[in-house]
Formats: C-alpha cells, sequence, structure tokens
C-alpha cells in the first residue's frame, strides 16, 4: 500500500511527489492517463528530431527563488528574456505594447509626445493593463488605448476566448499589460527561459525515486472509488493522503454539468527551411483564425536540426469530447459557483486535496504551480 496517492504527472504532482518521496519518506504512487510524464509543460522532439512542446510554448518564468532553486535541481537553463510580437498589418511589433512599440506605430514628434505624457502619468516601468488604460481622462492616452485595444487585444481576445476584452476577467487581460519602458520582454521576471534539455527530462529526473511509482496510460476512476465519505484503491480502503490535479467536474461524473473551459488545436508545421518567422512567438492580433504561431527553434535555441517546426494554435470551447483538452479555466462568477459545488463534495474526504490548474479551476503559470505544490507538501509533512 502507497502512503500517498497523486493523480496527475504534471508539475503539480511531479513536485508534490518528489517533495512527499524524499522529504516526507514516504511511498508515493503517481497515476497518469497520459503516455507521458510532465503534463502540459511536456516536450519531445518530433519526427524531424526538432524539440516541439506538444501543448503549446512554455516558458518558466518567476520571481521566486524558492522555485528556481527546487527546479534547479532536477535541470540547468537555457535562460533568456522572452519576447513576443505581433503580426499587425505589414509590421511586426513588440507585445506587450511598450514606448518601443510606441514610436513604430506613431511618427516620431507624435510619438515624442505620447511618451512624454505617458510617463508623467503613469511613470518610468509602470505596467498598465489595457482596461485601466482606456479609462483615462486625457485623449491622448485614450488614443493610444484605443490603438493598442483595436490591434492587440480584441480579436486575439475574440479569437482565445470567444468573447470580448471587456467581457472576460480583467485579470486575463491585465496578464498582459501596457509597459511604459523600452523594456520588450514578454514577462518582468527576473529568470526565464526553459530547461536546457527540455522540460520532459527535467520531470524525468524529478519522478525518479525509490520512494515514487508512476503508472501512465492510466486513468485514475479505473482505480480509485468514493464512496459515502470513504477513498477506495483497487477496493481497499486508502486512509493516506489523496492528492487530485485533474479536472474536479470530471471526478464526480459531471453531475452539477460541465465546467467550462478553453480548448486549443494545435496543427505542427514542419518546413524544410532554416527559419520560418525568425521570432519563436509571433501573436496574431488582427487577421487569421489562430492566435500565434511558435517556432520552436527560436524558443529552445536548439541548432543540430534540420529544418524548422511550427505550430498554430486554434481555440475553442471545450465540450468534453474524447481527445479533448481543457487548457483554460474561464474565470467567471458562475463558473466559479460551480466550480465551489464540486469543490464541496470533497469535504466529505479526509485527506483529500485539489491542486494544480485544473483541480483548482485556477489561471496558474508554472511557478505558481510548483510553489503551491512545494507548499501544500511542506504541510502534510508537519501534520
Ligand atoms: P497539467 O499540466 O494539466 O497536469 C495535470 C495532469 O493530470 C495531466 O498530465 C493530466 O493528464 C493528468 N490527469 C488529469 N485527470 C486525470 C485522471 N483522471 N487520471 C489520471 N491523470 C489525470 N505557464 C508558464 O509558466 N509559462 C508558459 O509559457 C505557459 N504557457 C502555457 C501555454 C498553454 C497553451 C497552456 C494551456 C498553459 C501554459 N502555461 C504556461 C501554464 C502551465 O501549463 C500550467 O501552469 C501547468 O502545466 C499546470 O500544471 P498542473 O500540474 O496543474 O496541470
Ligand atoms: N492578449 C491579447 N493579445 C495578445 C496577447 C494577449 O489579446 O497579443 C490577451 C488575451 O485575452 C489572452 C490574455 O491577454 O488570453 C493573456 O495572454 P497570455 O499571453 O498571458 O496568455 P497565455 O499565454 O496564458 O495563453
Amino acid at each position: 500500500m502507497f502512503d500517498t496517492i497523486i493523480v496527475g504527472a504534471g508539475v503539480a504532482g511531479a513536485v508534490a511527489a518528489r517533495k512527499l518521496a524524499e522529504e516526507g519518506n514516504r511511498s508515493v504512487l503517481v497515476i497518469e492517463r497520459r503516455s507521458h510524464i510532465g503534463g502540459n509543460c511536456y516536450d519531445c522532439p518530433d519526427e524531424y528530431g526538432v524539440l516541439i512542446h506538444e501543448y503549446g510554448p512554455h516558458i518558466f518564468h518567476t520571481d521566486e527563488e524558492s522555485v528556481r532553486e527546487y527546479l534547479s535541481r532536477f535541470t540547468e537553463w537555457y535562460d533568456f528574456g522572452h519576447e513576443v510580437v505581433a503580426n499587425v498589418g505589414d509590421k511586426l511589433i513588440p507585445v506587450p505594447f511598450n514606448l518601443n512599440t510606441l514610436h513604430m506605430v506613431y511618427e516620431k514628434e507624435k510619438a515624442d509626445r505620447l511618451e512624454k505624457k505617458l510617463l508623467e502619468e503613469y511613470g518610468e516601468g509602470s505596467r498598465v493593463p489595457i482596461m485601466k488604460l482606456r479609462e483615462n481622462a486625457d485623449p491622448d492616452i485614450r488614443e493610444i488605448a484605443e490603438y493598442v485595444y483595436q490591434n492587440i487585444f480584441l480579436r486575439y481576445t475574440m479569437k482565445q476566448w470567444g468573447q470580448k476584452p471587456e467581457e472576460i476577467s480583467p485579470e486575463v487581460t491585465g496578464r498582459v499589460p501596457v509597459v511604459i519602458s523600452y523594456d520588450n520582454r514578454y514577462f518582468k521576471d527576473k529568470y526565464q527561459g526553459v530547461p536546457k534539455n527540455g522540460f520532459t527530462p527535467m520531470f524525468e529526473k524529478m519522478l525518479r525515486h525509490k520512494n515514487i511509482e508512476v503508472r501512465l496510460n492510466t486513468d485514475c476512476r479505473e482505480l480509485l472509488c468514493f464512496q459515502d465519505g470513504k477513498i477506495y484503491f483497487q477496493d481497499e480502503e486508502f486512509t493516506g493522503d489523496l492528492i487530485y490535479t485533474g479536472a474536479i467536474d470530471e471526478l464526480f461524473d459531471c453531475r452539477f454539468g460541465r465546467l467550462p473551459y478553453r480548448s486549443l488545436d494545435f496543427r505542427f508545421e514542419h518546413l524544410d527551411t532554416d527559419s520560418y518567422q525568425g521570432h519563436s512567438v509571433v501573436n496574431y492580433t488582427v487577421s487569421e483564425d489562430f492566435t500565434r504561431i511558435t517556432e520552436f527553434k527560436f524558443l529552445t535555441g536548439q541548432t543540430d536540426a534540420d529544418g524548422t517546426t511550427i505550430v498554430k494554435e486554434y481555440p475553442f470551447a471545450y465540450t468534453g469530447a474524447k481527445g479533448e483538452i481543457p487548457y483554460y479555466a474561464i474565470l467567471e462568477d458562475e463558473n466559479q459557483a460551480l466550480y465551489e459545488k464540486y469543490r464541496s463534495l470533497t469535504e466529505d474526504y479526509q485527506g483529500f486535496y485539489l491542486l494544480g490548474r485544473l483541480a483548482e479551476y485556477k489561471y496558474y503559470n508554472i511557478d505558481a504551480m510548483a510553489l503551491k505544490a512545494m507548499e501544500l507538501a511542506d504541510r502534510l509533512m508537519k501534520k
């Protein structure tokens, strides 16, 4: 029998498993329904030898020293300041919109004048959410906001969420603020990059421990059953800790209806050329049905593969059909209330913990997820 069972071998599951196995000396079973570990951070070489991120581009970025330090036990890093450009008309402009973008969009005299205003109003280095910038009383600043709204946010958000920026949670558009500086980086964090040899080898090393057993290709519902306040593992009562990182509605057979998610269709193409777009990520903010194109070589720094592989992301509403993956929780009050109904069902079960982007129905980045997993493991070890 295991001391702890963890469902899901993504960041949340893998970090919690390693800590509990190593520092808590617990025997840990990790159950993963996919054929691989790493969750949505999984990467692997494609048939042409190009290292790809199967579930979309993942860049590790953090200001959290403890997370960087913990993960660094399992990997070295290829560090870079991640930059993104948007394809707008005949131009590629830096995103988040910043002072460099301002000078590409407006002629010099106007750009200088607007820059001065932005600096006076917000101060050098400020990060202003687009929905806030639109509320500014100054018509010049509102003109910039209108440009950014129309050319960067409106259509991209419509594609990604099926809703306008003003209809979705401000937390979401606030992730990509207007930046009052000449910094072209997409994130502001101190550490940015990808594991030197890829995410998957990092997770392999993390899960390689004598106290951890990983079972792939296994849906937890084949092994676990919840009944009258008791958890059963392979028909025997399980009284250890159970950490669940999957979607909570699924675990309870969607009895209150499905939690809404946005999904993505990733379409990969290999091209017999050295470079397709010369950038790791190009956002299509005014045209096309896909949101962005990632060219992996420019993300991973790989130099030893012939040709190049790109991926286009087509968003759609998750329906729960076979093969679909729920990628993004939709942060709305109604959905949160439904989530709470499911969450309250778990209160009947002792030692049952929800952890992860799916299980908590939140918009976590990798670093936030790793930190939560570290904190939960620490808490459980103190019990
Ligand atoms: P997941 O990675 O989803 O892992 C959950 C695991 O549980 C999965 O492997 C799943 O198969 C398994 N599972 C679910 N149900 C069951 C079941 N019933 N039985 C067994 N196993 C089950 N974050 C960043 O910091 N930087 C980025 O650049 C970035 N880019 C992203 C791009 C995209 C397109 C997406 C969707 C997310 C991105 N993220 C990024 C967020 C990042 O993917 C998440 O923070 C992280 O993967 C969350 O880890 P997790 O362990 O909670 O979930
Ligand atoms: N966004 C946008 N245009 C862009 C980049 C982002 O409209 O060029 C909006 C969009 O609503 C997106 C949100 O900002 O969903 C958050 O962007 P982020 O890049 O953080 O999304 P993720 O990488 O998590 O998909």
